[in-house]
């Protein structure tokens, strides 16, 4: 099944909720005020703009909160969404029941990883789940209700999602779940999620990063070897060798610039690309 990701709605201005929050925080100005400013074009979106971004810059995060985004997700598996649930602050999910909705047909929908398909064994996988779905409809012929049929089914099986996130959740989740770290398929979702906040509020949609992004952390928290095995592991520090850069610093231990480094500087050459 293909994943489906789709912004249904969201915070009608983003940019301007977040204005005002922050500025209702650091101004006398009531938010009521600042609102009629915005109104009569007494502060224009780019001023907002360029505010908001220097805000984000600093670990005030609570008026991100304020800022929410509804999604439609479907045709995804029911291994991803035993992931997605685990976010419990900032997000609010609706989920397809396995109790109210039964799959018809002896068969339900399902996904399959291209790893399995790689490995030959997409056939074999089929027919394994043809075989489930047939036994899942004699459950249900058999007057077996549907919540205990659903025994059988696997974490393939498809399932759809209306969620409602807030900004502050979704850095966190793009922080965790755009990393090469975790399940490609959460990968996909949380980079569609992503791309679609991006084509509407580019201003925000920016900070969606893996937290290594220039635009969170910088560097890595990962394993050592996680970094390195990375493909994207090289751009970024891991955070071990910035400790270890910065504790030589501390000890003065620094490979001291040598005569041979005074020469070059000294050198009658421009360096500079
Ligand atoms: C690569 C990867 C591998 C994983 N592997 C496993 C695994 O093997 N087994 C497993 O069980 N889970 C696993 N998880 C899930 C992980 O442990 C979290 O449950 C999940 O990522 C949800 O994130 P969160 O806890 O940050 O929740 P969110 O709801 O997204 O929380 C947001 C933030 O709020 C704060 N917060 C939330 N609740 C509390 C609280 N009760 N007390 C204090 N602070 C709180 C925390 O700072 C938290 O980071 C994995 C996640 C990733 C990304």
């Amino acid at each position: 099944m293909a994943i489906q990701v789709k912004l249904l709605d969201h915070t009608q201005d983003p940019t301007k909720s977040l204005y005002i929050a922050y500025r209702t925080a650091y101004s006398a100005l009531t938010p009521m005020q600042i609102e009629r400013r915005i109104a009569d074009r007494r502060i224009t979106h780019e001023q907002m703009a360029d505010f908001i971004e220097r805000r984000l810059q600093t670990g005030h995060s609570s008026p991100l909160e304020q800022v929410w985004f509804e999604f439609g997700i479907s045709g995804v598996s029911r291994a991803f969404s035993h992931q997605f649930v685990r976010h419990r602050i900032g997000i609010s999910f609706e989920q397809q029941s396995q109790r109210y909705v039964k799959f018809k047909d002896a068969s339900f929908p399902y996904s399959m990883p291209e790893s399995v398909q790689k490995a030959g064994l997409g056939d074999k996988m089929d027919k394994t789940f043809e075989q489930l779905g047939k036994l899942y409809q004699e459950m249900l012929d058999a007057g077996v209700p549907a919540e205990d049929a659903r025994f059988i089914l696997p974490n393939a099986t498809a399932t759809n999602f209306k969620v409602v996130v807030n900004f502050q959740e979704m850095l966190h989740i793009c922080d965790l779940r755009l990393c090469t770290r975790a399940q490609w398929e959460f990968r996909k979702v949380a980079a569609i999620m992503r791309s679609e906040i991006n084509k509407k509020f580019p201003e925000l949609g920016r900070y969606l990063q893996p937290k290594c992004g220039e635009r969170r952390w910088g560097y890595c928290d990962e394993d050592y070897d996680a970094w390195q095995a990375c493909p994207i592991g090289r751009k970024r520090p891991h955070k071990r060798d910035l400790f270890a850069l910065f504790d030589s610093y501390r000890k003065g231990e620094l490979i001291p610039l040598a005569e041979s480094d005074f020469k070059l500087i000294e050198k009658e050459e421009t360096f500079v690309p």
